[in-house]
């Protein structure tokens, strides 16, 4: 084995323990390809969240075994919430190809090191060789795993188990050596993140996590993902207005405007309570960003439900929405609910929202034009910079001077689409 390649299918969870066994194949001296094709040794880091993505890994490991059978390689490890779900499908599909199944949810930790261990079977660790990987820019760090919110169509609190926060301290460790390393933006995520700290007692934990992490010395940007709404206050919002390094944008999962659907689902909100976070939020950070997450057409939406969702997004006139298609998930609630809804009626609610939101989109980022926006950069290829500005969008732009990815520039936004800002620095 000398090449490795890691591909990833899901969250931001999921890119963070990829980067944690990314080191681990540097450690053994395995170089690093970017396609199955070349690869000795490929980990699938799977997610179980919506069945396509589901369906995308096994059938990218059906893909890999028929290489395998002709060329020997690559062997096969599967990650991710998939794995400990799908065990028997997967080793059906794999076959000899399989090297390893990284199950279960105990903390990503233990799972590294199951890595390490297999491979230590195989090659000797070198550490001294590849260590350094790509100068990063922004780097993601986990703060509480699990979940203990159980709505009825998440498959999550299955696959990943009950919450369990990090010690504050490993935590500012952890972001203090990545600042060391240069990094300049910290993401700190949990599936429900500002319920950090409750299962150690604390009920504050969240907010004063985001205040000390916020004090750390060189740390230029700080975000986080995802908080649940339920336990989002107007006292929250305005704690956060004094952290000079918390970035104006706020992602707040909404699912559906209806109250009947939001009880069905489980949410522990109600429509009124998000609008009046909104309101705070839009009070308190006047240049903040929103994004959000919705499902469309879950068991029970009838039009008027629909109607209600729409009507949500074009009052709080969301910056972006991650919009998804109910998607049955084995054992959970939805799933054998009655009154599902049928795929064409899903498919063409959510074509339906898609655009208006797109619509949404595009006005708001032209709002931007004409203004000018600190960018930290994260990559630059010929004259083209790319890069976010504080509210999270991508800037494309070119620069009369040289640029590198970790600068901050300021930017003059010139042109904008429903994805992207265009500028000059
Ligand atoms: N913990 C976060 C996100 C979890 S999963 C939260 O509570 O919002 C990310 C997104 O996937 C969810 O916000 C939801 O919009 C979507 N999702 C989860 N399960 C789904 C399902 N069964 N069908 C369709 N979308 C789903
Ligand atoms: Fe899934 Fe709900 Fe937990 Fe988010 S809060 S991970 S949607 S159960």
């Amino acid at each position: 084995m000398r090449t490795f390649a890691i591909v990833n299918f899901g969250c931001q969870m999921n890119e963070y323990e990829s980067e944690k066994f990314r080191e681990v194949f540097y450690d053994f001296g395995l170089v690093e390809v970017s396609s199955i094709e070349e690869a000795d040794i490929v980990l699938f880091n799977s997610c179980a969240v919506r069945e396509k993505s589901e369906q995308k890994l096994i059938s990218s490991v059906g893909y890999a075994r028929s290489l395998y059978e002709k060329y020997g390689r690559p062997y096969v490890i599967v990650a991710g919430c998939v794995a400990s779900i799908k065990e028997r499908k997967i080793k059906e599909v794999a076959r000899d190809s399989l090297f390893m199944l990284s199950k279960g949810y105990e903390l990503i930790y233990e799972r590294v090191n199951e890595l390490r261990s297999e491979l230590s079977k195989y090659l000797n660790a070198n550490n001294s060789l590849n260590k350094v990987g790509v100068h990063r820019v922004f780097a993601y760090v986990p703060v509480i795993f699990g979940c203990n919110s159980f709505c009825a169509y998440c498959i999550v609190p299955a696959t990943k188990g009950r919450e369990k926060s990090r010690p504050i301290n490993e935590v500012l460790d952890e972001v203090k050596s990545l600042v060391d390393q240069g990094v300049k933006e910290i993401v700190l995520l949990g599936q429900n993140i500002n319920h950090y700290g409750y299962d150690l007692g604390k009920q504050e934990g969240f907010i004063e996590l985001l205040e000390e992490v916020g004090r750390i010395p060189n740390l230029k940007r700080l975000r986080y993902l995802t908080p649940h709404p339920a336990y989002f206050t107007k006292e929250l919002v305005k704690r956060m207005r004094r952290i000079n390094t918390l970035m104006p944008h706020f992602h707040l999962p909404v699912q559906s405007g209806s109250n009947k659907i939001l009880s069905l689902m489980k949410r522990g909100y109600t429509k009124e309570h998000y609008l009046e976070i909104i309101e705070t939020i839009k009070k308190e950070f006047p240049e903040a960003s929103i994004t959000t997450d919705i499902i469309v057409g879950f068991p029970n939406e009838s039009e008027e439900d629909f109607l209600e969702t729409i009507n949500l997004v074009k009052t709080v006139q969301f910056d972006k929405s991650f919009i998804a298609a109910y998607s049955k998930r084995p054992n959970t609630p939805a799933a054998t609910m009655e009154g599902q809804i049928d795929p064409k009626t899903k498919k063409e609610r959510l074509n339906y929202l898609l655009k208006i939101q797109n619509e949404i989109s595009l006005e708001k980022n032209k709002a931007y034009i004409g203004g000018t926006y600190e960018v930290l950069v994260e990559n630059v290829k010929g004259n083209k910079a790319f890069g976010r500005i504080p509210q999270d969008k991508l800037v494309i732009f070119e620069s009369s001077f040289e640029v590198h990815p970790g600068d901050l520039a300021n930017v003059l936004i010139t042109d904008a689409d429903f994805i992207h800002l265009r500028g000059k620095a």
